[in-house]
């Protein structure tokens, strides 16, 4: 099938890209995937890669469990014991933001568990899912909950807008972010978390580094190439936390790539060693966590 090829850099329209390495799509379809790099903002991307109508099919797999329920193995039990922990975290952060609470919009909301807990703590809450057994699910949650931005009122403004390994994911980043910025107040916060392609776990893992994800991760960030995204916008990035479970869990993911022969164990606490040394080495290699949080203000 055809795929689309950029002939512009998609985040700052440049026209100088060079080749940069090449990546399997490990989790779903196992065909390979070439990531460029912009000459002028430095942003790798992937390139090409399939369009809106094709990207579909690159999700559909019992393993891609970010959408759905089940637990049916170890990873899926603690990945369902971590959420409920960053969950907690992630709310305690927008309660931070905004003591008086307010309108929040979280893109892609998946099942709702986050909204759930924000609308548990008095915010008034709504979701953007393209899923539709997702959004189906925050919908029984009784949030409200659409299919993409284009349905909410340009004139209906949040005070938090929240994209959790989302951005990545997302096909036009310039007109999105543009429209993320307009449905905010005035003193309105972008939160955006994505991950980092200058972690020790992506130096460790090169190829076989799970976050690459391709091709379902369009843009492979880092602080400079979110600063610009944020420049491009007319915002400015207040505040960067780190992720520090996430280099755990793609860790453990990474060495699954790395080594399919092995059994899971061996996976796991391979796993958990580089996932401890990662946060570890960020802490002395300025932040470079394996999945970094941004808070965005509007300039
Ligand atoms: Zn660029």
């Amino acid at each position: 099938m055809s795929k689309e090829r950029l002939t512009k850099c998609p985040l700052c329209k440049s026209g100088l890209f060079l080749n940069h390495k090449e990546i399997k799509d490990h989790a779903i379809s196992k065909e390979n995937f070439l990531l460029c790099q912009c000459r002028t903002c430095k942003l790798i991307f992937t390139n090409p890669r399939p369009g809106l109508e094709e990207i579909g099919k690159y999700y559909e797999s019992k393993d891609y469990i970010s959408h759905q329920n089940k637990s049916n193995n170890l990873t899926n039990f603690l990945y369902k014991i971590v959420r409920k922990i960053t969950i907690k975290s992630k709310v305690k952060l927008i309660n931070r933001i905004n003591p008086s609470k307010g309108k929040l919009l979280d893109i892609g909301c998946g099942t709702g568990y986050f909204l759930k807990e924000a609308m548990r703590q008095q915010w008034k809450v709504t979701g953007i899912e393209p899923n539709p057994i997702a959004r189906e699910i925050t919908h029984q949650k009784k949030i409200k909950v659409f299919e993409s931005l284009e349905e909410i009122k340009k004139d209906k403004k949040f005070d938090i807008i929240t994209l959790f390994h989302v951005l990545e994911h997302i096909h036009d980043l310039r007109k999105t972010g543009k429209s993320l910025a307009k449905q905010l107040k005035k003193y309105g916060t972008l939160i955006i978390a994505v991950p980092n392609v200058k972690s020790f776990d992506s130096h460790y893992y090169d190829t076989n580094w799970a976050a690459y994800d391709v091709p379902r991760h369009l843009y492979h960030f880092d602080i400079d190439s979110m600063e610009r995204f944020a420049t491009e916008i007319d915002m400015k990035i207040v505040e960067i936390k780190p992720m520090r479970f996430d280099s755990f869990y793609v860790s453990l993911l990474s060495e699954k790539y790395k080594n399919p022969g092995e059994n899971s164990i061996k996976h796991f606490i391979s796993g958990f060693k580089k996932g401890y040394l990662s946060n570890k080495w960020a802490k002395n290699n300025e932040n470079n966590y394996s999945s970094l949080l941004f808070v965005l203000k509007k300039k």
